[in-house]
Order: structure tokens, then sequence, then C-alpha cells
């Protein structure tokens, strides 16, 4: 049998590509291997969105070079953005790559092996599907234990952020019918799925591409409503990452009405000055994203949120980075991804340098991560004796009564359950009895708390608790 290593760089929506490679590679009679040294096909899924994560990939498979001269039918393909980005180049750069395939061709990898092996010689495929847009599709019935799956419902991104590579790598907007998304959805979920995250560069700037002529209509907060009716036994609906600037209130009124979409929004800012939010062309103001969050708030109490920062943009002074830790204590955000401003190939920024100091950049890091750690050290500790709700999925495989999984903010929590028990995919109430700094540890209260109704798509409680219940103990938290 064929072995494959796979290695996964980057955001979710790579880890949701490595998964449907993973699917093909076993329909093809694949095998993955964790030894690179025992593989027969080495594949590297990509990330180029920081310069940090192309060190990372020209290290992992500079590695190889002795092996890959051992070993002459081994094949070596690097996928992703960083393939995208450089193309041909990355061939000169690596002399020893086999294959060079962008995110738009990932479902072609299997017959691009297979053609490589047969042509002895390299091979690069980067084309994009601007006319015809496929999209990579879980397969139905998942494996092991997974619970929860990622939908990709568009691609690419029509902004123009000053830092980011991504509308160079993912190329311009495309978005999936409404009716793929929720086949898919259904799918998944008569396979075993309860939890599902739907994913797009700037997700909720989606509308159906049937109705192009409505778009406001059919837009992002009709999509959830439409999963939410036709996908009853979904537990979980989440999303990442949205773009402030397409938070409407049509998606805020849907954060009171649904049920299913969690208490915890992934936001990203960038940063709290507006100078900066100017420079970056983020289309947005501090006091506009200020207002949404408060909507939402206001919409769904007891909501947390996360977001992303970069520091040390080309001109950030001090006083824009103390507006950076205001804003951190103003949303109260719980976490937080935090990077320093690298500059990248193709983008708006390159033309403003990078005047800000390594040691500054890494001193501003440092801060901030000491203000979110507190931030969320704290708020860990508040939930000390609440009540919440956490879909359960298997921890550790060894320990067959240990679990682990996300409450409905988010926060990840490990419980112990009675032996003899699946609680694999288990919506279940968790009394809170220790924070960690970055996790909970909880007790089974012996209340299952809700399986959503067969028909009407809404959340429907365990006998003996009422709706309004379930949400008095969240509250509560
Ligand atoms: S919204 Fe901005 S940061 Fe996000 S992918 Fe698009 S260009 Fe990049």
């Amino acid at each position: 049998m064929k072995r494959y290593f796979l290695q996964t760089f980057g955001c979710q929506m790579n880890v949701h590509d490595s998964r449907r490679i993973v699917e093909a590679l076993d329909d093809y009679g694949y095998q993955a291997t964790h030894d690179a040294g025992t593989a027969d096909l080495i594949i590297f899924n990509t990330c180029s969105v920081r310069d940090k994560a192309e060190h990372k990939l020209v290290s992992a498979v500079g590695a190889l070079r002795s092996l890959k001269k051992k070993r002459a039918d081994l094949i070596i393909a690097v996928a992703g953005c960083m393939a995208q980005q450089y193309g041909e180049a990355l061939l000169k750069k690596i002399d020893f790559i086999d294959l060079v395939i962008g995110p738009d061709n990932i479902v072609e990898l299997p017959c691009l092996v297979a053609r490589v092996k047969q042509a002895a010689r390299p091979l690069v495929r980067t084309v994009f599907d601007l006319d015809d847009p496929s999209f990579l599709r879980a397969r139905a019935a998942p494996r092991g234990n997974r619970v929860a799956e990622y939908v990709t419902i568009m691609k690419g991104c029509n902004e123009r952020c000053a830092f980011c590579i991504v509308p160079t790598t993912r190329g311009s907007e495309r978005y999936r019918r409404a009716d793929e998304i929720i086949d898919e959805i259904r799918q998944l979920v008569e396979g075993g799925i309860r939890e599902v995250t739907l994913l797009g560069q700037t997700v909720n700037s989606w509308y159906d591409p049937d109705q192009k002529e409505k778009r406001e209509k059919f837009a992002f907060a009709y999509l959830l409503r439409r999963i939410a009716l036709e996908v009853p036994k979904l537990i979980r609906l989440r999303y990442t990452s949205p773009h402030p600037g397409y938070l409407t209130p049509a998606l805020i009124t849907a954060h009171a009405e649904l049920d299913l979409l969690p208490w915890h929004l992934h936001l990203p800012v960038q940063s709290g000055s507006d100078r900066m939010l100017k420079r970056m062309v983020r289309r947005y103001s501090r006091n506009s994203y200020l207002e949404k969050t408060q909507a939402l708030l206001k919409a769904r109490p007891g909501l947390t949120f996360s977001t992303d920062f970069i520091v040390g943009f080309p001109g950030e002074t001090e006083d824009d980075f103390q507006q950076t830790l205001s804003l951190v204590r103003e949303v109260g955000f719980v976490t937080a991804f935090a990077f320093k401003y690298s500059p990248r190939p193709n983008t708006p920024a390159l033309k403003l340098g990078d005047p800000v100091p390594e040691s500054v950049k890494n001193q501003r890091l440092e801060r901030l991560f000491e203000l979110l750690e507190a931030q969320q050290s704290a708020h860990n500790k508040s939930l000390v004796g609440t009540k919440t709700r956490v879909l359960l999925e298997k921890a550790n495989l060894k320990d067959i009564n240990s679990y682990s999984g996300r409450s409905h903010r988010h926060e990840i929590v490990h419980v112990e359950v009675p032996a003899g028990i699946d609680f694999n995919g288990r919506l279940v109430e968790v009394m809170i009895e220790r924070a960690n700094r970055h996790s909970l540890i909880g007790s089974l209260t012996g209340n299952e708390i809700a399986t959503r109704a067969a028909s009407n798509g809404v959340l429907i409680s365990s006998p003996d608790e009422t709706s309004e219940q379930t949400h008095n103990s969240e509250a509560m938290v």
C-alpha cells in the first residue's frame, strides 16, 4: 500500500483543504503515516500570510533533501497559498519539489501525482476556477470521533487590506450556492457531525449566486436561517472569519434569534487606532467596530469576542498601540491571534516599508499578550461554579473516560464521564469546577441539554427543561 505524509500550515481554510486531501488520497488507496521517512508521497499544505510561515515551510522541505536523494521515487508536493503565490518559481527555490498545486486545484492531487510519476518531471498547477468555481466537499460519513466539520461557502477576497496577500493567493470572491451548502451540511449531520463551521475569507460577505439581483435579501443572515430551518439536527453553527464591514443589522438579529449560533464570535479588528485602520484599508473605524460589538452583546447577552491583531504596522506609534490596548479592555476580548507585521510581496503596504524596529514590535506583542492572558484568565475564573453547555468529543483514545469539548462560548472544557457510555457528539451540561489558563475542568451535572427538533428547526430542551431555562443557565455564566 502507498503511504502519504501530510503537514498543514496556516488557517482553518487550510485545515479544511487538508481534510479533503486526506479523503481524496484515501479513495485512491493511500494510507497515512506520521513518519515522512516511510512515505511515498509527502505533501505540505502551505500558508504565506506571514513570512514566518514561509520560513517554516522552506526549512521543513529543506530537511527532506537527503531523503529525496536516496529515494528518487518519493514525490514531494507543495500545495496551498505558497504554491499559488510562487508557482513555477518554487521549483527554482527548492529544486527537488515534484509538484506545486494551488488551493483551487487540490481535488486534482491524486491524478497529478500519477502524472508526475508517469512523466518523471515536476508539474505546476495553479489555476483559479474563476468562471466555474467548485468547492471541496467533505465526505458524507466522517471518520473517527470527529463531531465538528468545516464547510466552505465562499472563497477568495475582494477586500484589499494593505498588509494582506490573500487576494493574490486565493483570488477574487466566488460564492457557493445555498442549496449546495445546505445539502452538504445535511449529509454531514446524517453522518454524525453535530457542529459545522462555515468558512470563507470574508465569510459574511456571502450571498446566494443564484440571486445576484437580490443579493441584499439573499445574504449571509438568510443562509444562517435556512440552515437552522432545514437542518434541524445540527446543534451548533459557527462561522469564520467575518469582516466587521459586513456585520449587518440582519446578521445581528440572527444572533438574537437563532439558538444554534454560539455565544462567541471571532471578529478580526487588527488595530484599535483609527489612523492605523485607515492605513491598513480596513474600511471601518474603531467606533463602528465598537458599535457592532455592543449591538451583538445587546442581541445576545453573554457573548464573548476574540480577534486578530497586527502590531508594528508601518507608522504605528506608541499612541496607536495604546489605543489597541484600550480596545482590548473595552471589548473585553477573551483571546486573540496577534502577530508582528511582516511585509508580504504584492501587497499595497510594501511601499510603506517596515519602519517599526523589531525590538519595538517584540515588546508591543509581549505587552498585548500579557493583557490578553490576564483577561482570559479572569474570564475563565469567573466561570467557576457556573453551568455551561458542552459538545463533547473523545479527547484521549487511551483514557476511555476522558472527554474534551467546546462550550457554547468556545472555551475548551475537560470532563471525566462514567465508564461504558459513549459521550461522543453529545451536548451535555457541565458544572465548571476549576479554571486553567487556557481551559476549564468540569463535571457532568447529569442533564443532557437539548436536541434540536426533527422537523421545525427550533431548539427543544430535554423533558425537564424549558428553552427559557436553557437560556438562563447560560446567562448565569
Ligand atoms: S479581508 Fe483583508 S485581511 Fe481578510 S483576507 Fe481579505 S484582504 Fe486579507
